[in-house]
């Protein structure tokens, strides 16, 4: 059998590391792809992109610094291992010289297999003894690793990576070792949401890649929407038309097999911090098995809709049940993706909502999403003022014929919010890039951050704003605890204005702001709206942190520029 050596996986990744342009990076991830047998190729794509496993398995090491730092103090000694990290403050740098001092007679070459197959076991231990034993395999592998080996193996151990390599930047590189089209593996990509898997199909061959489908257990990457700014521009677009309340809350993809019932996040995260919902979904799906998706929204005791920022209280790991009986949640259901072990997720949309209605039983917490089929602008209208009046925050209009398309954002769903009648332009949810020292009272502390949409044709997250307004002095305090400094600007970022600390792009903010405006120091759509000009906001204003998406779930660079033509287009009127 052909075996990968872990060697040749890192010398890659300090070429990666070292390199700064996108088409660079994907042909160096394409040689490494070409030149690990198939059998290595899942866990090639798991840990090249910072993970053990699927990110919906929420399969973790678990290991903390100091663990490792203990390692390698015993390798060398605590004092030297102390002021190294004083001076790189990253382990695996500390690895990296720890190891490349010692003398080691004979050590046998790790190998990629052996890597990851001792990392699984480090992330299966618990228990008691799990500390110890967890730190006898990882001294395992430090003593056969050479001293680049050792840098990139503890900064897996320890889940800090960040190769800059995003999903989409492996499917770049797949499609051009193997063949398959780009849009062939993100299509496989979005109906199966594991990386490692669309690698293996890639290399069986396109037949493959296309035959991959839904899976009970295995989340799907959501459907989006399209935004229009008014219900004559939504029914002069798709006609005749099912609009349903939008409600705010959190969306959840169920997935029902027996009596077995997992919830998944909108960011494909496994969740269960609503023992309640699944409850109403054990009880209320009359099917063997399914795959539903419906908003999760908290209710007061008379059943009216809370907003969002109650939905929060239940976002916690401790005292699940006590929250569930204080903010308990209803689930208002609007798709549905697998019946009993059929696909139905390629059926027009009120095909769907027939079967939806058929295999939802109404109950105190569990109803189907509120609809109304018009072809009627002012019905559309009508409709909006009682889903804002029920608490809901606008409209989502469906096309009746339009199947449901993963990981998509398309007119088949358009969503029509509240705000489209005021001068601001709808809410974003933005990374966070940066920060910037605070002053006077924010002294301290970060006073404002710079925030990037992302673009998906370069994979880069680009700086649209600085922003300083809207935050509570909680906010203040909490959010640069989610946030991990790095020393210069990462691969995957962009930006016309720099901020004082760069910081791990993967916090998401929704902001709203008052306008996007042309910019000559954003480079947001640079050049194209106007020469030399990107879009940046004017006055943004801090709303909350969305926990509930990931970096890659932001808003893209491409809606900021739809987003521009809808204001031009309402300023005109
Ligand atoms: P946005 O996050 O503003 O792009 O809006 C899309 C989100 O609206 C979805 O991810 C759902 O969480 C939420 N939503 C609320 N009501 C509906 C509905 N009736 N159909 C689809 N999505 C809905």
């Amino acid at each position: 059998m052909q075996t990968m050596l872990y060697d040749k996986v890192v010398e890659k990744y300090s070429k990666i590391e070292n390199t700064a342009g996108r088409l660079k990076i994907i042909d160096i991830l394409a040689e490494l792809i070409a030149m690990t047998p198939p059998d290595d190729l899942k866990p090639l794509v798991y840990l090249t992109t910072g993970r053990l496993a699927p990110s919906y398995t929420g399969l973790e090491l678990g290991v903390a610094e100091k663990t490792v730092l203990k390692i390698l103090s015993s390798m060398s000694s605590a004092e030297t291992v102390a002021k190294m990290m004083k001076k790189h403050g990253d382990a695996g740098e500390v690895a990296e010289q720890v190891v490349g001092r010692r003398i080691t007679l004979v050590s046998e070459p790790l190998t990629l297999n052996r890597v990851y197959s001792t990392l699984l076991k480090i992330a299966g231990q618990t228990g008691a003894n799990s500390v110890k034993v967890k730190g006898g395999l990882i001294s395992g592998l430090l003593s056969d690793a050479t001293s680049d080996e050792a840098k990139y193996l503890v900064r897996s151990i320890l889940g800090e990576l960040r190769l800059g390599v995003a999903d989409y930047t492996v499917l770049e590189a797949l499609t051009k070792v193997y063949g398959s089209s780009r849009e062939s593996l993100e299509r496989a990509y979005n109906l199966t949401s594991d990386l490692g898997l669309v690698a293996e199909l890639a290399a069986a061959g396109p037949k493959a890649v296309d035959s991959v489908t839904i899976e009970v257990g295995r989340p799907i990457r959501p459907m989006l929407a399209e935004r229009l700014e008014s219900a004559d521009a939504v029914i002069g677009k798709i006609g005749e038309s099912a609009s349903e309340y939008k409600l705010d809350g959190e969306r959840v993809q169920i997935h029902k097999d027996g009596d077995v019932i997992k919830i998944f996040s909108r960011s494909l995260e496994r969740i269960e911090h609503y023992p309640d919902a699944e409850a109403l979904a054990r009880e209320n799906i009359k099917a063997a098995s399914a795959i539903v998706e419906a908003e999760c929204v908290a209710v007061d005791n008379d059943g009216k809709y809370l907003p969002f920022q109650e939905l929060m209280h239940r976002r916690r790991k401790y005292n699940i049940k006590e929250a569930a009986a204080k903010y308990p949640v209803t689930l208002n259901f609007f798709d549905v993706l697998l019946v009993n072990g059929a696909v139905v997720m390629t059926k027009p949309y009120f095909e769907r909502r027939e079967i939806l209605e058929y295999i939802i039983t109404a109950s105190r917490g569990t109803m189907l999403m509120p609809q109304l089929i018009t072809d009627d602008p002012a019905e559309v209208e009508g409709f909006m003022l009682k889903s804002l009046a029920a608490g809901g925050e606008g409209l989502m209009i469906k096309q009746l014929g339009a199947a449901y398309t993963p990981g998509a954002r398309g007119f088949g769903w358009i969503k029509l919010k509240r705000e489209y009648n005021t001068s601001q332009v709808d809410s974003m949810d933005l990374v966070v890039l940066g920060g910037f020292h605070g002053k006077g009272k924010r002294a301290g502390t970060f006073g404002a951050y710079l925030l990037g949409a992302i673009d998906l044709e370069k994979n880069q997250y680009i700086g649209v704003t600085k922003i300083g307004t809207g935050f509570t002095d909680q906010d203040l305090e909490e959010t640069p605890k989610l946030l991990h400094p790095v020393q210069s600007k990462p691969n995957d970022v962009e930006s016309g204005m720099t901020p004082d600390v760069w910081v791990e792009p993967t916090v998401v903010m929704e902001v709203v702001a008052s306008e996007i405006t042309l910019s000559p120091t954003y480079t947001a759509a640079f050049n194209i709206i106007r020469q030399n000009t990107g879009l940046a906001l004017r006055f943004p204003r801090f709303m909350r942190i969305r926990q509930d998406k990931t970096a890659q779930d932001a808003t893209t660079v491409n809606e900021i520029i739809e987003m521009y033509k809808l204001q031009t287009k309402k300023m005109s009127k």
